[in-house]
């Protein structure tokens, strides 16, 4: 009989209080769920807004939708998103979102969107079941979560954000036509890789998801425009994969220049920000889409023209959650660029758990990209 874990887990009981660490009972799986070990957690902005009382979510609960870990306890059968089966030992991530696989949005290719949608980060607490947080040191993965194993050598704190931050941008770019969307070409014909005539894409926010998109569309040969009001995030940019930099008056002409005037094929707005939003379309070529993805939250409304949308073909679309495909191509991103882009060295510092507190003060001060959160 193996001893059983001492788990720990950090709550969250709403904002303006430090968070608790508190001993929690080892969960009684079910069959299709798992425990799992976590190593290391990414503090999400989403995090930081909701800790700091910007957004509302339930409380008591564990926060924290970045985490990696090691499959500790399997109940029945459990394969992750490719199908392959989940075994006691197998380090993993898993998605932000659990859909029930049978109301209207799961049938109807939107499962993000599922009716009863589970949010690992964001449910109160319950008896019926243990710690569903990555700020703790065991999470119990529920029946339906997806779950993709992490490659040998892919760090911890380089495969944590891909639990929300890098399969969001995997999301915007296959929505977007750039990713594993075969019906869609971007630019359609023959390009060089990131030369003159290659497609485009204008990047609106340089935070996590922002570096993220510039250096994952980089790799894909786009020529990548990156736009932010902050000089050191357009600096920071160039090392993963933006060789165009604008502050946003001056966008608009570097995009002209750089596409013989056409316009950009696809603009991702990451930022939030309503006057990123408006750009995001002003800056397409015809037959071009924005992905807006950054404003969770209320913002100012964007006027568009509706004459400027139908005669120039345009497309605008949003983005919130993302679908289990994009959680395993995200883990495939991560691991095939990782040493070509310095994805490491944007989690600055990492906490103990029993110094979570000090984590989010750290991060709320100074800004960084991320901080992580060693739960082991
Ligand atoms: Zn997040
Ligand atoms: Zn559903």
């Amino acid at each position: 009989m193996p001893t059983p874990p001492d788990i720990r887990s950090a709550i969250f009981d709403g904002p303006g209080r430090p968070l608790r660490i508190e001993p929690a009972a080892r969960p009684t799986l079910q069959p299709g769920e798992a425990l799992v070990r976590v190593s290391l957690c990414t503090v999400c902005g989403s995090d930081l807004h909701t800790f700091a009382g910007r957004r509302k979510e339930k409380t008591p609960s564990v926060l924290g939708h970045e985490p990696v870990g090691v499959v500790l306890e399997v109940c029945g059968e459990l394969r992750d998103v490719s199908g392959e089966p989940v075994r006691v030992g197998d380090r993993v991530v898993w998605a932000v979102a659990v859909s029930c696989g049978e109301c209207f949005f799961c049938t109807h290719g939107l499962p993000q969107k599922c009716a009863s949608l589970f949010k690992y980060g964001h449910e109160a607490i319950s008896p019926q079941c243990g710690p569903v947080g990555g700020l703790s040191t065991h999470c119990h993965l529920l029946k339906g979560t997806a779950i993709v194993k992490v490659p040998d050598g892919l760090p911890d704190e380089v495969a944590a954000p891909a639990g929300c931050a890098t399969a969001t941008v995997a999301a915007a770019l296959r929505v977007g036509g750039i990713v594993a969307n075969p019906d869609r070409k971007v630019g359609g014909s023959t390009h060089r890789p990131g030369g003159r005539g290659s497609p485009s894409i204008v990047v609106f926010g340089l935070g996590m998801l922002g570096l993220t998109a510039c250096a994952w569309a980089e790799s894909l040969g786009l020529t990548v425009i990156a736009c932010d009001m902050s000089d050191s995030r357009l600096s920071q940019s160039t090392r993963f994969g933006a060789r165009h930099l604008a502050k946003p008056d001056a966008l608009a002409e570097l995009v002209k220049s750089l596409t013989d005037g056409r316009g950009a094929d696809v603009a991702l707005e990451l930022s939030g920000s309503p006057d990123a939003s408006r750009a995001a379309v002003e800056v397409l070529r015809v037959g071009g889409t924005a992905v807006w993805v950054g404003a969770v939250f209320p913002t100012e409304p964007v006027s568009v023209s509706p004459e400027t949308i139908i005669r120039r073909w345009l497309t605008i679309t949003g983005v919130h959650n993302y679908a289990p495909q994009d959680l395993a191509s995200a883990i495939h991103f991560l691991a095939a660029n990782y040493t070509r882009f310095p994805f490491a060295e944007l989690v600055s510092k990492s906490f103990p758990l029993a110094e979570v507190n000090e984590a989010f003060r750290f991060a709320d001060a100074e800004r960084p990209v991320r901080v992580a959160v060693a739960c082991e």
